[in-house]
């Protein structure tokens, strides 16, 4: 095993740690910014495991992982970086690997460039972690030879700024997953409404429910074949689950090298409070999570540019680091004392982000229940 990256990827690290630094200004909390979205479509954040056909830069997940991991470490941003992963592994994957030709053409090079913003829409009311129970329904018509949706998505992240839309519905709920199919729609179809969220942490990263009623979408819109939307979707999930988890990595570097300063520099008792072994057992116990975190994140990313079996390594990436993250954010309060839980200084933020980390992807429940199937032989 070598854990050593090389010149290439250092040198990235190295350009995406001062565009974080210097491109990207501390953020207004609670508002995305489309400028800001651009910048980070400049830098080549939104193409970097795309294609150079198509705009991208062509890198492997594991270099994606180490991009990401590297600008959330060097920003307060938690929002917008979610965001930009969202995008590229939930909509821009599916669209390189099910759409056809004319539709990756048409929308891609766009979503690279940050002209437009897509968000994928799975969840419903009454469909969450049993996301194939869906209701949402596709109905064909020949004549105009295209669907008419028609539903509710909820949670949906983008969706306030989006200007595409992977919805998934069903043409047959009496096939069950093999019913779903994915459809990218344009949020300015007629019938296609907006409402949305406020949430408790990352809101520069926005989230809305979507309502469909009778939304035409062209048959060349469609993603795959009728009834491969559960494919499409397990496969965008199997990169999400490691892959978003590589910014909540970053965060927790950032969390740890101020919470090792502060302890230097904040003194009770007439000595800093590193020499109070229960503060610093919270700083080891936060290391080791950080560096099982990493571990876990970039084995996925690694078994998903080998094309090995990567599900397992996925969910138990996602489902340590939502823990990890959330434990963490608590210690760091925890260390700050009463002056972690004032927002005046940020500390309590990551803590409402870390939560968003326990669902998105699919809750920890889920994530155990994926596990110990694929364990247990
Ligand atoms: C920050 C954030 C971003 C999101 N972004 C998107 C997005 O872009 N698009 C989108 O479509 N959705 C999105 N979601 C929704 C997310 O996918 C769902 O919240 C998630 O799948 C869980 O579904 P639910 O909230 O309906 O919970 P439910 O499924 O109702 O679960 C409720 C509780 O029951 C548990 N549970 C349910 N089933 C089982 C089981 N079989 N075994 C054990 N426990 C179980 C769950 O773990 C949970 O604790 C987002 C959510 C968050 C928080």
């Amino acid at each position: 095993v070598n854990f050593d990256w090389t010149a290439a990827q250092l040198a990235l690290r190295d350009r995406l740690a001062q565009f974080a630094g210097a491109g990207l200004p501390p953020a207004l909390p609670d508002q995305f910014s489309r400028d800001r979205w651009k910048a980070c479509a400049q830098a080549g954040i939104l193409g970097l495991p795309m294609p150079a056909e198509l705009g991208g830069a062509g890198l492997d997940a594991v270099t994606t992982a180490l991009a990401f991991q590297t600008l959330a470490s060097e920003t307060r941003d938690a929002g917008l970086l979610f965001l930009l992963g969202a995008q590229i592994w939930l909509t821009q994957l599916p669209l390189l690997k099910f759409a056809g030709d004319d539709l990756r053409a048409r929308y891609l090079p766009k979503l690279i460039s940050g002209d437009l913003i897509s968000c994928a829409a799975m969840t419903e009311p009454d469909s969450g972690s049993d996301a194939f129970s869906l209701r949402t329904t596709a109905r064909f018509d020949p004549t105009r030879n295209g669907y008419f949706l028609n539903g509710r998505k909820i949670m949906v992240t983008g969706a306030p700024v989006a200007n595409l839309a992977l919805v998934f519905a069903t043409v047959d709920p009496a096939k069950g997953r093999w019913g779903v199919t994915a459809f990218l729609v344009e949020a300015a179809t007629a019938g296609l409404t907006i409402e949305p969220h406020s949430t408790m942490g990352r809101r520069n990263a926005p989230m809305a429910a979507i309502h469909l009623d009778d939304v035409f979408v062209p048959a060349a819109q469609r993603l795959g074949d009728e009834g491969s939307g559960a494919a499409v979707f397990e496969h965008s999930m199997r990169f999400a689950r490691a892959l978003l988890m590589a910014a909540d990595i970053g965060i927790m570097e950032r969390q740890w090298k101020e919470c090792s300063q502060y302890v230097r520099q904040r003194r009770q008792f007439n000595q800093p409070i590193r020499r109070f072994q229960s503060v610093s057992n919270r700083l080891a116990d936060m290391r080791v999570r950080l560096e099982t975190a990493r571990l876990l994140v970039y084995h996925a990313a690694w078994l998903l540019d080998s094309n090995g079996d990567a599900d397992l390594g996925s969910s138990m990436a996602k489902l340590y680091v939502s823990e990890a993250f959330v434990a963490s954010s608590l210690d760091a309060i925890r260390i700050h004392g009463g002056h972690g839980y004032l927002t005046e200084n940020k500390v309590e933020a990551d803590l409402r982000d870390a939560v968003g980390s326990l669902f998105f992807a699919g809750a920890g429940d889920i994530q155990r229940l994926l596990i110990s199937t694929r364990s247990i032989e």
